[in-house]
């Protein structure tokens, strides 16, 4: 076969699925170093105590030639403890984006809608439309915004409707009476997206038995500052639990992931108080942002904050060495969401905002 031939004969663009060949619709933020704000990070590394294990764990030489538990049972088990529910209603993924995933390919036939909020988390839409799905994006922050949802679910009969709360990026939580009006109002599969849950310490795990199209999903990336093992959770009834897995991928979360992620779910309440510790830095880097007259800072219920202004305010961080995420608006306008860091990187926010001259 001659290779070079070949090269100029087949056009890989062309054998793509056509829906896939326009740019990713989902750009992560690339890795950067520097003060990095624009992941809703924890700023804060391993707990010493889970570190130790981990790092025995590696010393006692296990076996990492061996394929992880496919069932993901300790993991399940501590989370289940965590909650006070059964580990038959717990399944994991490689982060709760893999959870997101598995849902809309399990559930979304070609044509099929989900329902989420404007603007919210961006791999809702990616993974509904790698499922050939559509997405019916409704405002929903302004009052009646979560009934416009129920009711656009029930005319366009969706298959899912996802409910972030608290909001990425907007950081506004919704109301749990909200989360149950949809729930009552639809009959569609509800997702509610916990990620950012431990900032509020509200949670609608409890209300499983009550809904059994409700799934609650949680993860260990944000307030669990485990960003870098990539391990999430959703808590459901047992029956959509086995609906769910019928997509998940054997072995998906690495054994270290598993080990140290359910360490740090048995570790909950040292992190608990590391979410309300980064709370009281949100609300005071709140004081700072409300005080800067072209800055539009809304309050936040989680880590982070969506920030607009008519200037670049990415480029005046960005040139004082803190990195935050862009987020297009209509037209040629951004937001930027700005993650809560520790007091020092605060501050550096603070400083640079403060010192940047009006334009
Ligand atoms: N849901 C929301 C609302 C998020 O903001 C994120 C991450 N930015 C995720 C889910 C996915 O998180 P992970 O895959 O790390 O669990």
């Amino acid at each position: 076969m001659n290779v070079t031939n070949n090269r100029e004969k087949v056009d890989v663009l062309s054998l793509v699925r056509s829906d896939m060949r326009t740019p990713k619709p989902y750009e992560p933020a690339p890795a950067r170093s520097g003060c990095k704000l624009d992941c809703n990070e924890s700023p804060w590394n391993l707990p010493e105590n889970v570190r130790a294990k981990l790092v025995h764990w590696l010393e006692s030489g296990e076996n990492l030639n061996r394929y992880p538990d496919s069932d993901n049972t300790i993991l399940r088990q501590a989370a289940a403890r965590l909650w006070g529910v059964e580990p038959s209603n717990v399944t994991c993924g490689v982060g709760s984006d893999q959870l997101i995933d598995m849902t809309c390919r399990v559930f979304l036939e070609p044509g099929d809608c989900i329902v989420t909020q404007s603007p919210t988390f961006g791999m809702y839409a990616v993974s509904a439309t790698l499922a050939h799905g559509r997405v019916i994006a409704v405002p929903a922050e302004g009052p009646g915004g979560v009934k416009d949802m129920a009711r656009a679910a029930e005319r366009e009969r969706a298959k899912v409707v996802f409910v972030c709360s608290p909001n990425n990026p907007t950081g506004y939580a919704v109301p749990q009476s909200d989360i149950r009006f949809v729930l009552d109002n639809t009959k569609s599969v509800v997702v509610v997206d916990e990620a950012y849950g431990e900032f509020t310490g509200e949670s609608m795990i409890g209300s499983i038995g009550e809904y059994p199209n409700m799934i609650v999903l949680r993860t260990c990336s944000k307030a669990f500052g485990l960003a870098g093992l990539r391990v999430g959770y959703a808590v459901a009834d047992r029956r959509m639990i086995e609906i769910r897995d019928m997509v998940r991928p054997p072995f998906n979360i690495s054994t270290m992931s598993q080990l140290a992620a359910s360490w740090g779910l048995e570790a909950a309440s040292e992190f608990s108080a590391r979410a309300a510790a980064l709370n009281e830095l949100r609300d005071e880097l709140y004081g700072c942002l409300s005080k800067i007259p072209w800055l539009e800072t809304r309050r936040s219920d989680a880590n982070f904050f969506y920030v607009g202004s008519e200037r670049d305010i990415a480029a005046i961080l960005e040139a004082g060495g803190v990195v935050v995420r862009r987020l297009p608006m209509d037209g040629n306008s951004y937001r930027i969401r700005l993650s809560v860091g520790t007091r020092e990187e605060n501050k550096k926010v603070g400083d640079i905002l403060c010192g940047a001259q009006p334009s």
